[in-house]
């Protein structure tokens, strides 16, 4: 199928049509991504920093590109001028140089703190006391070039859809817990990014708001090639 017709099925299987579609191009070449975007496809999700700004540079302009990997501090300088949403934040560190870079390109760059939910021990992201602390810190209320939109989740890589659906709602009881909570004006929890290729209908029953979505899209993905 092609790349148009997968989004198209893509698009009519979701449980939530408000949900936003962002297309995971990571080690896709750019003429897959003009694809998707000549579909109609705007958001693109990429995990590597030299790898998004490369396809920054040569792509349409008004593409929003999200930020959906481990982005570590002395990385931050090279995305901060343009990326739209920068999904996978784990620390108050990272917060600020995101905060210090954004103000060097009068932006305000949008975040999302990654929660840790699956199984296994390598996923990235906090837990809930650690994410509770970063809101709780009063370092947090004096950034003013980041805006905290939500969280960002990733399920254990496992075909048990009740372990799938159980960490998304451990995850969106938290986002809700911390949405009654009084919070700095730089948090407006609005947006919670969970679901992938594999789990994005459970991950919209249980109210994501955005899925990442890869291989579903473009195919499995070719890492020896580049
Ligand atoms: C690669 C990746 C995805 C997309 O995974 P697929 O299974 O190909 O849909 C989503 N989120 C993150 C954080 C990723 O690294």
């Amino acid at each position: 199928m092609s790349i148009k017709a997968n989004l198209s099925s893509i698009k009519n299987s979701f449980y939530n049509p408000a949900c936003l579609l962002i297309a995971v191009s990571k080690t896709q070449p750019s003429s897959a991504i003009l694809e998707a975007y000549g579909a109609g496809i705007r958001d693109f999700g990429e995990n590597k920093v030299q790898e998004l700004t490369a396809k920054q540079v040569e792509l349409p302009a008004d593409i929003r590109w999200h930020f959906i990997g481990h982005l570590q501090t002395n990385k931050v300088k090279y995305i901060a001028p343009f990326v739209h949403l920068i999904h996978g934040v784990d620390s108050l560190k990272l917060l600020l140089e995101i905060d210090k870079q954004a103000e060097k390109s009068s932006r305000v760059c949008s975040c999302l703190m990654q929660i840790h939910i699956a199984q296994e021990e390598t996923k990235f992201g906090l837990d809930r006391e650690e994410l509770l602390a970063i809101f709780q810190n009063p370092e947090l209320r004096h950034l003013k070039n980041v805006r905290i939109i939500g969280l960002m989740g990733m399920a254990s890589f496992t075909d048990d859809e009740h372990q799938i659906r159980s960490e998304f709602r451990f995850l969106k009881n938290l986002f809700d817990e911390c949405k009654s909570l009084q919070l700095p004006e730089n948090v407006q929890l609005s947006e919670l990014s969970m679901g992938m290729s594999g789990d994005y209908l459970i991950a919209q029953e249980e109210g994501s708001t955005m899925v990442r979505i890869g291989t579903a899209i473009f195919g499995e993905r070719n890492y020896t090639k580049q």
